[in-house]
């Protein structure tokens, strides 16, 4: 089966190049997935059998708040030309990416599950990348009403690793990670965090993501579901759990409550994922997050 995987160069693509090594990984560089033509050359240059699509404009709060139009358009017309060209070149097997940035921002009861996801809006902060994507799950769910094809789309929740963003358009662990870093460099005393700290949020280190993904393959699971953890934590337990895990307890963490917090809380449900693939188990946070520091410190360190 020939397999294309567009966003190939993003955090969750380099991932899915370690297990998956004989897909083929696209960068931007290689198409230009908001081109209606340049999509359509993809399909014809590669002739895929199925298409892991992770191409997406992806970013931190702040960075949403500023360019809402560009992560709507971006999304929406990436997500639609690939659906859309996937069909028309009789693809078998296409999953989509989504993001539980999808759901609404506010429910009766937690956790969120598949069912809930057209109860309400998505939260303010990320209106239009929370929109776009949860278009990708109304195009694929009429596309497999219609032409009966059996399309699929996966609902992380917020991922980490060794590749992700760092700077100014980092996301939270990434930023944290770097923050001790510098701290223990510096022989700092604290480390400033964004926000109140008190959202809740899960999060899956990459490689356990990927996994899911290529176990949908090989299993032939067809069903779309939400992939997340059973830990679903405030960012300041997080936080005290990363200082633990990189030995930095030392640390005092002090907030700017001047900056957005996000959604207070999103989690998802992982029954379906559960009883889909019912072997995976996902690494405790703890965990990953010493390992993902241990690699990024070395690396750090060298350069
Ligand atoms: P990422 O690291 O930001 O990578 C984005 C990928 O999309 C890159 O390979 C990028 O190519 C490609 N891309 C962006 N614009 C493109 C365009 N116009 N044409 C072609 N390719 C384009 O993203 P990620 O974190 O791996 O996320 C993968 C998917 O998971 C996304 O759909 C995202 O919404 C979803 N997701 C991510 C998280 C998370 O915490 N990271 C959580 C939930 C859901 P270049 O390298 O050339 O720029």
């Amino acid at each position: 089966m020939k397999i294309v995987v567009t966003g190939g160069s993003g955090l969750v693509g380099e991932s899915l190049q370690q297990i998956m090594p004989d897909a083929i990984y696209l960068s931007s560089k290689d198409y230009d997935l908001t081109s209606q033509e340049q999509v359509q050359t993809m399909f014809c240059d590669l002739k895929p059998d199925a298409v892991v699509h992770l191409a997406g404009r992806v970013g931190g709060i702040v960075d949403n708040i500023k360019y809402p139009a560009k992560y709507y358009t971006d999304n929406a017309l990436m997500n639609t030309l690939l659906v859309e060209n996937a069909r028309m070149s009789n693809v078998k097997r296409f999953i989509g990416i989504l993001s539980t940035c999808v759901y609404p921002d506010v429910v009766a009861n937690y956790p969120l599950t598949e069912e809930m996801l057209h109860v309400g809006p998505p939260t303010p902060t990320n209106f239009a990348y929370g929109y776009a994507k949860r278009c990708l799950a109304v195009q694929i769910d009429a596309y497999n009403k219609e032409y009966n094809t059996q399309y699929q789309y996966l609902t992380p929740c917020n991922l980490y690793g060794v590749n992700d963003k760092f700077g100014e358009n980092s996301h939270f662990v990434p930023a944290l990670l770097r923050k001790i870093y510098d701290a223990k460099i510096n022989r700092a005393s604290e480390i400033l965090l964004f926000g109140s700290g008190k959202p809740l949020r899960q999060f899956m280190l990459v490689d356990d993501f990927a996994k899911v993904i290529k176990l949908c393959l090989e299993q032939n699971i067809y069903e779309s579901f939400n992939v997340a953890t059973d830990q679903n934590l405030s960012i300041d337990e997080i936080a005290r759990l990363a200082l633990k895990a990189c030995d930095a307890e030392h640390l005092k963490l002090v907030y700017d409550d001047s900056m957005p917090d996000g959604q207070f809380r999103k989690d998802v449900s992982i029954e379906k994922l559960k009883k889909s693939i019912p072997t995976f188990k996902a690494k405790d946070l703890k965990i990953g997050l010493k390992e993902t520091y241990e690699i990024l410190s070395r690396k750090w360190d060298a350069s």
